[in-house]
């Protein structure tokens, strides 16, 4: 049998190769027609509906806790969300409305998510995927109130690869990492929860394949390739030995240098804690990128100075056993793509050319940025914390990095005349403007380090916003004005005394490793499932046919000629 291939988005950067497994829940929206109002009793029908409430919301406290436990806090939030959408007084008031026309609850909650389903559909990027959690939501409360089974995702036989339509955030919570050997579904995008949940679990996952997945029988043997975003049934034998090599990489614990001995830290991108140890076990040299917006998402309020305290310790500590392990830990980074319910930022002042990043932290939401530094300056000042590093997004004048620093000065004397013990960490500042890569080198002599962030550089350099599928074509960071930037911004960090680190996407594409060791990059922080292939790139690469390669991809026009080089 000749092997298929379905193209779709890789959602985790892992290859897996197992049996494929049909995953198909019963269409619980199929109610047929509705009795007439007469014979319906209302009152019934809403203590009916009122009583599979509290069930759904007792089976979404139970996921969010066995997701707090299994994926980490962060992700668990999503069902906190759950939560509310399930007690949304919009829905609400629709159930009542649809209850008092007549119809049972089944019908009338059915009705009533419809209109808040098609206004999520109607949206662009992260927005469109809310519609997923608030169909999960409905398909629940339909569920509880029907009567109708639920297939049991957690008990799948080993090897397994689950073939969806689309899997809810609730559906991948359940899965096993150790018996699932990866994820294809028709529908989803790379953002979803579900498929943020199925990267922070390492479990292979290809979403958005589409009708063409149908065509895969159950037992096939498939491989998902989630670096590619490829799913390929009845893979031949080249290709199922490939697929079995790249699930062995080996891990490498210690630093790593080129075959020259230059060292280059490898660090790990975290969201959350829980992230941490299996960075570790990937053999991440510390973390290169801290995102802490994620402990403020998908909850009513912000975290106080002492929960983020515990999470940036707690970070710190699980890496206490590796070799003097660097913490670098991002500042708030919200608006663009990164909402917060409770800051009630407007999508169009707040958006990807608004007041995001470091411009809130400095103006209306200066409050959080000082309880974070507080919260920072004391980590620093233990011992786990000793190699901890802070650095701020989106920056893109001198002036504001100037009024950062201004704040850490203050944050640490305030600390000081409270007799609060606090030290201050190494400090840097994120690259992803065009503003801030003409500026790296007056930067360079204000703080320790940079950090490029290629995705939002990509998204600004090229003008093409990072969440529209439509731009893709413009969102290659390997673009030669990406490549320049990236060029000028080593260049002018090392002149002013910098080190340089990357932590957008471009730099975990192991690919890529010989090119941006070329750059001269002294450290590269990436997805905690990347970090062995980048080690093994790294340790196969020599650093002067790196500088040649960087020099002569920086001597081409177009990306198509990148890309030859390449
Ligand atoms: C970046 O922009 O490259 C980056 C690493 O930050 P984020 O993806 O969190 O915006
Ligand atoms: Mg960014």
């Amino acid at each position: 049998m000749t092997e298929r291939r379905l193209e779709g988005v890789g959602a985790t950067p892992t290859v897996g190769l197992g049996t494929a497994r049909w995953y198909r829940p019963v269409d619980v929206t199929d109610l047929g027609e509705p009795p007439a109002p007469e014979s319906v009793d209302t009152p019934a029908e809403r203590e009916r509906f009122e009583t599979a409430q509290t069930e759904a919301a007792a089976e979404i406290e139970a996921e969010r806790e066995r997701t707090r436990e299994r994926v980490g806090d962060s992700e668990a939030k999503v069902f906190d969300a759950h939560l509310q959408f399930l007690r949304d007084p919009q829905i609400e008031a629709g159930v009542d409305e649809a209850l008092e026309d007549g119809l049972p609850a089944p019908h009338a909650v059915k009705a009533a998510f419809e209109g808040p389903i098609a206004q999520f559909e109607g949206m662009e990027g992260m927005m469109a995927e809310r519609a997923d959690d608030l169909r999960d939501i409905r398909d629940r409360l339909l569920r509880l109130l029907t009567d109708s089974g639920r297939t049991d995702l957690g008990d799948l036989p080993d090897n397994s690869v689950v073939l969806a339509e689309l899997l809810t955030p609730s559906d991948t919570a359940q899965l096993d990492p150790d018996a699932i050997a990866g994820i294809a579904t028709m529908k989803g995008g790379r953002t979803a929860h579900a498929a943020i949940i199925a990267r922070s679990l390492g479990i292979p996952a290809v979403v958005g394949i589409g009708q063409a997945l149908e065509a895969i029988e159950d037992k096939t043997e498939v491989v998902v390739d989630g670096e590619a975003g490829v799913v390929i049934a009845d893979p031949d034998e080249s290709t199922r030995t490939r697929a079995k090599e790249s699930t062995q990489t080996s891990v490498i614990d210690e630093s790593v240098s080129t075959s020259d001995g230059t060292e280059i830290e490898v660090a790990a991108n975290l969201g959350t804690p829980a992230e941490a140890q299996p960075a570790v076990d990937q053999g991440a040299d510390g973390v290169g990128l801290f995102r802490t917006e994620f402990l403020f998402q998908d909850r009513t309020e912000a975290p106080d100075e002492t929960e983020q305290y515990e999470a940036y310790r707690e970070v710190c500590e699980t890496f206490s056993d590796c070799d003097e392990p660097r913490i670098v830990v991002r500042t708030l980074d919200v608006g663009g793509d990164k909402p917060i319910d409770y800051l009630d930022l407007d999508p169009e002042e707040n958006g990807f050319l608004g007041a995001r990043g470091i411009r809130l932290s400095l103006d209306e939401h200066a409050e959080l940025f000082e309880s974070q530094l507080r919260a920072l300056l004391r980590v620093a000042a233990t011992t786990a914390g000793a190699g901890l590093a802070v650095m701020f997004p989106l920056v893109s004048t001198v002036e504001e990095l100037e009024a950062a620093l201004a704040v850490v000065d203050s944050v640490a004397d305030e600390l000081e005349s409270e007799n609060i013990e606090y030290a201050i960490p190494e400090l840097g500042v994120m690259v992803e403007t065009p503003a801030s890569t003409y500026l790296a080198d007056a930067f360079a002599e204000r703080v320790d380090f940079l950090s490029i962030g290629t995705n939002d550089l990509t998204q600004y350099i090229q003008s093409a916003q990072r969440d529209l599928d439509r731009m893709s074509d413009y969102q290659d960071p390997l673009a030669p004005a990406v490549l320049r930037a990236v060029d000028r911004t080593v260049q002018a960090g090392h002149a002013g005394g910098a080190w340089v680190g990357m932590c957008g996407e471009m730099a975990g594409d192991p690919e890529l490793t010989e090119l941006l060791v070329g750059l001269g990059l002294d450290e590269l922080s990436m997805s905690a499932v990347t970090v062995p292939d980048v080690k093994n790139a790294i340790r196969e690469t020599d650093t002067e046919a790196a500088e040649e390669l960087a020099e002569s991809v920086l001597a081409v026009d177009t990306l198509a000629e990148v890309q030859e080089l390449l």
